[in-house]
């Protein structure tokens, strides 16, 4: 019945995907046509396991991956067979001694291990903009899939909250929703982890770090966050839509580091590459 009716509507009013504008079709991931959910370069072992960084050549930063050979560590156009929503994907699996790239082994992040989902390029990227600056929040579903799907064995299997990185109240405000809080309600459920979005706050404003060079923005989010004492003793992963430089994550991880967490992870849907960390 819904089905049909779903069937229906994409006959009077046709869904379109927020990445590109084309018909859903098949394979889709609503709101995500099939075309962008399989065009996704999604990141696989061997990676760096402190920054999430695929270790190897990896594919070049074009969209339309079709007819491009993946590299090592990365799969393009090649998802994993959908789970049921409702099947946690077992945990435990973290690779002790993991790799470690190259920036990591000379100066290790203040986190204890970072995993990203796809790079941040082609219809991940489009993806990620629509739901961050366009208001498709709808793409919660299939981002949130896609980091359940690509990282979720891989975390280990003692993580007690996902913590998403918090926006500054007025940010919050203005856009109507915190991507990042959205991706990790939706992560908890696939992954069967509570969600603690009040562990983290901003505690005073910053700039967009989208808005400044890479050697800026550690500077512009220092000290920009606190946590409540409850994340003492605890093992928490860090959520978030984007790793870039990873200065967001590593001025959240010394303000959870601070109030004593036990073990501080990063979870990120997209990791960009080509950015020194
Ligand atoms: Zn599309
Ligand atoms: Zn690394």
């Amino acid at each position: 019945m819904r089905g049909w009716l779903v069937a229906v509507l994409d006959l009077v009013f046709p869904a379109l995907c927020p990445a590109c504008g084309a018909a859903l079709g098949a394979g889709r991931r609503d709101p995500l046509c099939g075309g962008c959910w399989a065009g996704i370069v999604r990141i696989a072992p061997p990676c760096c396991g402190l920054c999430g960084l695929p270790l190897g050549d990896v594919a070049p930063a074009t969209s339309g991956a079709a007819g491009v050979e993946p590299a090592p560590g990365v799969m393009a156009g090649r998802p994993r067979a959908a789970e049921p929503p409702t099947a946690a994907p077992r945990r435990g699996g973290e690779d002790a001694g993991a790799p470690r790239c190259g920036p990591c082994a000379a100066s290790p992040p203040p986190y204890d291990y970072g995993r990203a989902a796809g790079v941040y390029t082609g219809p991940l990227r489009e993806a990620l903009h629509a739901f961050k600056f366009r208001g498709r929040r709808a793409l919660a579903g299939p981002l949130a899939a896609l980091a359940a799907e690509q990282c979720g064995a891989r975390l280990p299997g003692d993580v007690e909250a996902l913590v998403p990185v918090p926006l500054a109240p007025a940010r919050e405000r203005e856009r109507g929703y915190n991507q990042a809080a959205l991706l990790a309600a939706r992560l908890g459920r696939a992954l069967g982890l509570p969600v603690e979005p009040r562990w983290l706050a901003r505690v005073r404003p910053t700039q967009a770090q989208s808005e400044l060079p890479a050697a800026a923005r550690r500077d512009n989010v220092r000290n920009a966050f606190h946590a409540a004492p409850a994340v003492a003793g605890r093992h928490v992963v860090l959520v978030d839509d984007i790793l870039t430089t990873g200065a967001t994550a590593a001025a959240c991880a010394d303000a959870l580091r601070a109030a004593g967490a036990r073990r501080i992870g990063v979870l990120a849907v997209a990791r960009a590459l080509g950015v020194a960390l």
